[in-house]
């Protein structure tokens, strides 16, 4: 069963897209919890950050890498944002896709804030 963010990938359903290379998509998180809320999705298919190997670092380390660079396109870069990745259900995970949210555009507050 594909999830939501399966079907963005394959074009199924619609989403503001806001990069894509090879391995990754972003677009905009539905339901912004910041000014900027995008989403770093690998277009390889792990359901959580327990299913990526030891042995591929790259999945996670693209989505990283690819937020910091819309960051700095966008000239957010200095001001500073924060990324996320939520695991299962303590980690308030909804879509079993793994994805970075990148959160940016006002100052964020501390954990718990
Ligand atoms: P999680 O809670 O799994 O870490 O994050 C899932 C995120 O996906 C949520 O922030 C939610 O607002 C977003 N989301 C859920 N459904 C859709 C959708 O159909 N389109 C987009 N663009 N975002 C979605």
């Amino acid at each position: 069963m594909p999830t939501i963010f399966q079907k963005i990938i394959r074009r199924e359903i619609p989403a503001d897209i806001v990069f894509e290379d090879e391995h990754v998509i972003a677009f905009r998180d539905i339901a912004p919890q910041a000014p900027v809320h995008v989403l770093f999705v690998p277009k390889e298919d792990f359901a959580t950050l327990n299913d990526v190997p030891g042995d591929r670092p790259e999945i996670v380390g693209r989505l990283a890498i690819a937020a910091a660079a819309y960051a700095r396109a966008q000239g957010f870069a200095e001001d500073g944002y924060r990324i996320v990745m939520n695991c299962n259900g303590d980690g308030g995970q909804t879509v079993f896709q793994i994805h970075l949210h990148l959160l940016a555009g006002a100052p964020l507050g501390g954990f718990g804030a």
